[in-house]
């Protein structure tokens, strides 16, 4: 009986520890375990994207490169930039996907606060959307009026849930982005039994629009989840597998904060002790 008690107590933590670490409220699927210390390691991470000219300077530089394809990707109707996108799509209105998060909104300031705090996401993450105040990333405010202008929709692909949904549109409308209403442009992780892979979304998308641009943080928000799910060399083969995607229909924003990348190093699976993770992220530094 004692053995029998011991096991529902062990399955009851373990349920516990599921609840209190899972459930991704965004695509940062970052189960991390907290602690100051730990917390601490993002710490340059964070002020690279928070103090840095460099990285304003890259993202300028981004959304100038894909302004510069714009013209041409509207008028070649053989264009396109999804791989969801397979047939009839030639006479299509062109449509550009970004996802939100460290894409068009800077939420820098949370990762900051999970420093100061020590308190890892997804703590605070939904006041943090509430409070509807990121700023937009360096660039994605012209980038995406001249697109508008151009008569090019524009789709956000988040997985931000969808309890953020009004926020979200609030955060994106005060930033003055384009946000049309005579369609779901804002498509949230949950809404319509959306999942974290974005590729159904890109193919709903597909039907109706030529998606010319895609423009994201992590490589799942141009390819499919399981593609992706890689130990870190494999991974980095797939910048080079899509070598002709880059620079011209896919623009990747740089996120050193959290990510995919980061989850590969544990091999997609977040540890539930900090030592366990620092152990991984040190035997993955390569001397
Ligand atoms: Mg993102």
């Amino acid at each position: 009986m004692k053995a029998r008690q011991s096991i529902y107590l062990v399955c009851l933590l373990a349920f516990i520890n599921g609840c209190a670490t899972s459930g991704s409220v965004n695509d940062k699927d970052t189960d991390k375990p907290i602690s100051n210390e730990f917390q601490k390691q993002s710490l340059l991470g964070i002020l690279y994207t928070q103090t840095s000219t460099e990285f304003v300077a890259n993202n300028i530089q981004t959304f100038a490169a894909a302004s510069s394809y714009l013209d041409q990707a509207i008028s070649d109707q053989d264009w396109t930039a999804a791989l969801e996108q397979t047939d009839n799509y030639n006479e299509k209105p062109p449509a550009i996907i970004l996802d939100v998060d460290e894409t068009v909104l800077d939420n820098s300031a949370f990762q900051a606060r999970t420093v100061i705090k020590g308190l890892s996401y997804p703590n605070g993450w939904i006041d943090w959307g509430n409070e509807a105040s990121a700023p937009a990333v360096a660039g994605v405010t012209n980038f995406l009026q001249e697109a508008q202008l151009k008569g090019v929709k524009v789709f956000y692909v988040t997985n931000r849930v969808a309890e953020l949904e009004e926020a979200t549109r609030k955060n994106l409308k005060d930033l003055e982005l384009p946000l049309d209403e005579d369609r779901d442009v804002l498509m949230m992780k949950g809404e319509s039994g959306w999942a974290s892979d974005k590729t159904s979304r890109r193919a709903l998308i597909a039907k109706d629009y030529r998606i010319i641009m895609i423009v994201g943080d992590q490589l799942s928000d141009f390819l499919s989840r399981p593609e992706t799910a890689l130990a870190p060399e494999e991974r980095k083969m797939l910048a080079f597998k899509y070598r002709n995607m880059w620079g011209s229909k896919w623009f990747m924003i740089t996120n050193p904060m959290y990510g995919g990348w980061e989850a590969s190093i544990y091999d997609f699976k977040y540890p539930d002790d900090e030592n366990t993770a620092t152990k991984l992220r040190l035997e993955n530094l390569q001397p």
